[in-house]
């Protein structure tokens, strides 16, 4: 199968690319991890704030039930192993964003390990991303550097659930590890953790690049991209980093461990910090946290309330409706569309249904900008059309004509047959008569078609869809028409 995708890495077939990815993933708890702050988009800064989150001395963290909780569920939604045990540490470094100079983290036993989601390659085969871990951590405050050389400090973020999760470098190419994030970032949503906003910074990805020769067993050095917040600038800053490092080595110079930006505008990655040797962040258990302890019970409870995840719902579409991969992957892209897609064909199964719902419904929505939930096209009106379309009542054109009427009024199908007289012409015995009258009223054309003018067949074709104006059956015409011109 030829690739649609093409990356750099296809111009130097000795080397590969070996990528892994942390995604910080912020949680949609109604208060923070630690305290019983609002957590959101709070508009006056520093306004979400109390004593536990901005580090006060004296002060006690609680944790949240919530985010354990939607650890749980992440970790089952990746086939994580889960600790029935975690704990939280303290990770040190000064920030003026993070007041307490330390961050509650997990460091040594993460809330869950080895786990894995599968995504589909551009073949539409299945590969598994490996996760080394998911753990539990508070964000930091943001700080806001105004252009007059002016600094200020909003806390609110300060104390945000996130879950970091960390895969093994797995990801072989740009194409994989966008394919990653949105399956990641799918996952999330459909669990109803994290909005999956990547402007907004609830859904953030440090991606860890590093290029080898095929024939070495060990990684190349690694350089982190960091701060990229959409998939298609990840994409991009991938495939410009894989070339910079290749260049690197080709050109005998070594490739140095760092951290590196990604610039729009001149479309290149930047060094930020170098990165040599770890740094040491004096992680020692938090004490004043208890173990984190987690029971069967409630771990069967949670898997009991999940929804169908992304992957399965995909591999259901396909086999139940017979869709093609590429229509499974418009429905599950958007669980509401997917819904939509059922309830239309549970009241009338037919093919029809997924054409007109993929083509017809999202070309109209964004041609409109409308959301489906505003539409006024229901899963009824398009069980309605197929039914139409399926006992020939009305052709193709027609349907578009209707559509467009449903969007502006929400009538239903059968009525705006009606008002608009857009039923077909569809007895034979009354195409016949037409089709009779045109052949006979054309005898130059019919002659020449006869004499071996094939093309003028679509001249009849068109004169016919005149003459019915555009409801004749297409099928039912062109029968005629071969029959008269025989
Ligand atoms: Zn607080």
């Amino acid at each position: 199968m030829a690739s649609k995708f093409s990356s750099v890495i296809d111009h130097y077939p000795e080397y590969r690319v070996d990528i892994g990815i942390e995604v910080h993933v912020q949680l949609t708890t109604q208060t923070k991890i630690f305290c019983t702050c609002a957590n959101g988009f709070a508009t006056a800064p520093n306004s979400s704030i109390c004593q536990v989150c901005t580090g006060q001395p004296g002060v006690l963290p609680r944790l949240n039930g919530k985010v354990v909780e939607y650890g749980v569920m992440a970790a089952l939604a990746t086939n994580s192993q889960i600790n029935k045990r975690s704990r939280f540490d303290r990770k040190h470094y000064f920030y003026p964003d993070l007041p307490k100079n330390f961050q509650i983290t997990q460091n040594d036993l993460p809330i869950c390990k080895e786990g894995h989601i599968t995504i589909r390659l551009e073949d539409g085969s299945k590969k598994n991303i490996r996760l080394i871990r998911i753990h539990m951590e508070e964000d930091a405050g943001k700080n806001i550097h105004a252009p007059g050389g002016e600094s200020f400090v909003d806390l609110n973020r300060a104390g945000t659930p996130l879950l970091e999760m960390v895969s093994y470098p797995d990801i072989e190419s740009s194409y994989e590890a966008k394919e990653y994030l949105q399956t990641l970032r799918r996952i999330v949503q459909y669990l109803g953790i994290c909005t999956g906003n990547m402007e907004e910074g609830a859904f953030r990805a440090d991606t860890n690049i590093s290029v080898r020769k095929k024939t070495s067993t060990q990684l190349g050095t690694k350089v982190e991209l960091k701060n990229i917040n959409s998939f298609k600038f990840i994409s991009d800053a991938i495939e410009h980093e894989i070339e910079r490092q290749i260049e690197l080595l080709e050109s005998g110079q070594r490739v140095v461990q760092e951290t590196r930006l990604w610039d729009t505008k001149d479309r290149q990655t930047i060094a930020m910090r170098s990165k040599e040797g770890l740094a040491d962040y004096r992680y020692f258990h938090e004490p004043d946290l208890p173990v984190v302890q987690i029971d069967d019970e409630w771990i069967s409870r949670i898997k009991s309330s999940l929804p169908e995840l992304p992957g399965d719902k995909c591999d259901r579409l396909l086999t139940q409706y017979g869709l093609t991969l590429e229509q499974a992957e418009i429905l599950v892209e958007d669980q509401q569309l997917a819904t939509y897609f059922e309830k239309a064909h549970a009241l009338s199964p037919s093919k029809q249904t997924i054409n007109l719902i993929v083509r017809d419904l999202l070309s109209l929505l964004k041609e409109e900008k409308t959301e489906l939930a505003s539409c006024m096209i229901k899963p009824e009106h398009i069980a309605q059309l197929v039914k139409l379309l399926d006992t020939d009542r009305i052709n193709n054109r027609a349907a578009q004509e209707i559509f467009k009427h449903m969007a502006k009024k929400g009538a239903m199908p059968e009525q705006l047959v009606k008002e608009l007289g857009l039923e077909q012409v569809g007895t034979s015995d009354e195409l016949e008569r037409i089709i009779h009258d045109l052949v006979a009223g054309h005898p130059e054309q019919a002659a020449q078609y006869r004499a071996g003018q094939q093309k003028l067949f679509g001249f009849f074709v068109g004169q016919a869809m005149q003459k019915t104006q555009g409801r004749g059956n297409p099928k039912i015409i062109q029968e005629l028409l071969k029959k008269y011109l025989a």
